[in-house]
């Protein structure tokens, strides 16, 4: 595995967060799935991929396997409240960093939980900070 930034994550930026609920929300009631990007511990970008399974995400991981790529772990929505991860997420937090993003209906702000590589439940801070913005959010592939 490449050499995941999860010890040295210090939170997720607020916009950040924001914008996962709002595509989260506009998906609905489809799944979305991305890979999470930080900057000096700091989640700030969201890797959208193509598809909606768990198991297209895993399949996708291997292109990113880059040095200059710091991936801190997964995001994905859930079109119901339960954000419990299912047996195909806790297959993908186990490849994919200690930082794992379930976003359920409603999408505000009390509705995601996050996860470590193991699937327990862990505490994400909420980071109100700015940022260059030039650079978008979404990468696209
Ligand atoms: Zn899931």
């Amino acid at each position: 595995m490449g050499a995941w930034a999860t010890a040295r994550i210090k939170g997720i930026a607020k916009s950040t967060l924001e914008f996962i609920l709002e595509v989260s929300k506009s998906s609905a009631p489809r799944e979305f799935a991305g890979l999470l990007r930080a900057e000096d511990g700091v989640i700030k970008d969201v890797i959208f991929l193509p598809g909606t399974e768990s198991s297209q995400v895993s399949a996708t991981i291997r292109l990113f396997m880059m040095p200059n790529i710091s991936i801190a772990g997964s995001v994905h929505s859930h079109p119901t409240s339960n954000t419990n991860p299912s047996r195909a997420d806790l297959a993908l937090f186990a490849r994919v960093g200690g930082h794992n993003i379930i976003a359920g209906a409603p999408y505000d702000m009390r509705s995601w939980r996050c996860y470590d590589s193991n699937g327990h439940s862990i505490v994400l801070k909420v980071l109100d900070i700015e940022f260059d913005d030039d650079d978008s959010d979404l990468v696209l592939l």
